[in-house]
């Protein structure tokens, strides 16, 4: 199978800054998009699926943003079962 890699007119390239130096081609799954004059890559699902990678890159940013407990905020005090202390003894 062929791969046509055609440039896009006007587009810049996000980590070098140069300007119709990106060009894109595609294969079954996904359109990549690279720059000639530095290391730039990026692709994406032609079926605009999320990325599975990026998914879980973002699943896991998700978590590391758990709400933040106020340093003056009481913990709550569940007394609903007084008794399991006495039994303990
Ligand atoms: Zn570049």
């Amino acid at each position: 199978m062929k791969v046509i890699k055609r440039f896009i007119a006007g587009a810049v390239c996000p980590r070098c800054g140069e300007m119709d130096c990106i060009r894109t081609f595609r294969d079954e799954e996904r359109e990549y998009k690279e720059c000639v004059r530095c290391d730039y890559e990026d692709s994406m699902r032609l079926d605009g699926e999320p990325d599975q990678q990026m998914e879980e890159l973002e699943t896991r940013v998700n978590q590391d943003k758990k709400p933040e407990i106020e340093p003056d905020a009481q913990p709550l005090l569940f007394t609903s079962n007084p008794g399991a202390k006495r039994k303990d003894h």
